[in-house]
């Protein structure tokens, strides 16, 4: 009898964590190696936009310490990069050279920035924001600087723009869309939280482009399409791309992400799984393929993945949510809203909540809330069961109330 190959995985981020986490505790024995192209330890990334950071050791950010990979005998190759895939011979190859074989390959290898298109990107204070070492360096410029721009009025931009804040610079945030979050949040929401960044003295320009980044080796001001802004360090975020080029080169399908099924095994060859910001997948939240990017989403699909190559199938159907901490505001979301949903914004009984409530075809399918932490849980409840909520239920209640209500009901029954 041959020794099992057993579970390869590309990339050591939350998906790919998760997956080899789960692996073990579902009773898996086989051999599982993570090739992890970052030198550090699989860590999170949620605080590197989010915490005003200095030094490396005021981050704590790795997922687990170092020791539970070595207790659980999961081989964890830090450093090493997989630079090629062959599904016939089943084998991957490493950039250090290294060829093993698999019987189950997973890519977890996450998204990369869209790179700033415009002169003077590459200056010396213009920093993008993914992996530790940009959080790293950004942290220190911001002990420094005093005018920082940031362009991309997304969740990641808004959290770095009121850390900057709150390190006392001048902040502007450029937006090339018409509204901020243009694409996560509804326009029903948005002109609330613009307002709540406004008056805690962030300058939002939206519908401005950056056309140059200019200075003497050194960014010193920001060219927009509304005039020249002074900056000594500028922040980019535009959107990531998925990392899929390996899947691409190796003839399995891609169409911005790796295409999957239901149980996320690629729909060219069912060997090969990919989990997180990589993967495009069918959801029954969502209408057509969707590629999510969320810690949710990683953990969930690394998780499936796990239990499904220890013997237990299933298919992918977690709700969908997600937050975003921008100084003072909390921003949750649950489920998914599309551009056609009908959208209902109601306040909360204190004056810094509101929640703006998604229904389609009259049902309630996804809720954003503001620094209403309770009503984003009850949303999450009610959803992920499929309850049946309509704006009538709704009317002069909160979702928490009223799945209080249901309950006590169903106990009464
Ligand atoms: C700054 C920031 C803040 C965020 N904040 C939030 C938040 O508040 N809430 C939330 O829900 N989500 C947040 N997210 C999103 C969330 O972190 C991601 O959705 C999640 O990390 C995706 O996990 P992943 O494993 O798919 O990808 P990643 O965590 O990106 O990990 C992929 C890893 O694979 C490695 N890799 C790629 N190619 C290869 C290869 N060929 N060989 C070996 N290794 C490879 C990469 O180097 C990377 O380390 C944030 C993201 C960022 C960048």
């Amino acid at each position: 009898m041959t020794s099992p190959a057993g579970v390869v995985v590309v990339g050591g981020g939350q998906a790919g964590f998760s997956v080899v986490s789960m692996l073990r505790a579902s009773g898996y024995s086989g051999p599982v190696t993570v090739f992890a192209a970052e030198p550090h330890l699989p860590y999170q990334r949620p605080p590197l936009s989010k915490k005003a950071h200095t030094e490396p050791d005021g981050l704590r950010v790795e997922l687990v310490p170092e020791s539970f990979y070595g207790e659980r005998d999961i081989d964890l190759r830090l450093g090493d990069d997989v630079v090629a895939l062959d599904t016939a011979a089943r084998t991957v190859l490493t950039r250090a050279g290294t060829r093993l074989s698999y019987d189950h390959l997973v890519l977890a290898t996450g998204a990369n920035n869209r790179r700033l298109p415009v002169p003077g990107a590459e200056l010396a204070g213009v920093h993008a924001l993914r992996p530790l070492d940009d959080a790293l360096t950004i942290g220190r410029a911001l002990e420094t600087a005093r005018d920082v721009v940031v362009v991309g009025g997304g969740f990641i931009g808004l959290e770095l723009a009121r850390v900057a804040l709150a390190r006392g610079a001048r902040v502007t945030v450029v937006e090339l869309a018409d509204r901020l979050l243009s694409r996560a949040v509804s326009p029903e929401l948005e002109p609330r939280l613009r307002e709540r960044h406004e008056r805690a003295g962030v300058r939002v320009l939206t519908g401005t482009a950056v056309q140059a980044l200019e200075g003497a080796g050194r960014v010193d001001r920001v060219v927009t399409s509304h005039g020249v802004l002074p900056a000594d360090l500028v922040v980019y975020r535009i959107g990531a791309v998925p990392r899929d080029e390996l899947a691409r080169e190796a003839g399995l399908e891609v169409a911005d992400g790796v295409v999957v099924d239901e149980q996320l095994r690629s729909v060219t060859d069912p060997r090969v799984s990919a989990v997180g910001d990589c993967a495009r997948h069918p959801h029954p939240h969502a209408e057509g393929l969707v590629r999510l990017e969320s810690v949710q989403n990683a953990i969930d699909q690394g998780a499936l993945v796990g239990r499904r190559i220890a013997g237990s199938p299933a298919a992918y159907e977690s709700l969908p949510w997600f937050w975003s901490d921008q100084g003072d505001v909390k921003l949750q979301m649950a489920g998914l809203r599309s551009a056609s949903d009908e959208v209902l914004l109601v306040p909360g009984e204190s004056p810094e909540r509101l929640a703006a409530y998604a229904f389609r075809a009259g049902r309630l399918v996804a809720v954003e809330t503001l620094n209403w932490p309770a009503e984003h849980l009850a949303a999450r409840r009610l959803l992920e069961r499929h309850t049946p909520v309509s704006a009538a239920d709704l009317a002069g209640t909160t979702l928490r109330a009223l799945a209080r209500a249901r309950r006590t009901a169903e106990v009464r029954a």
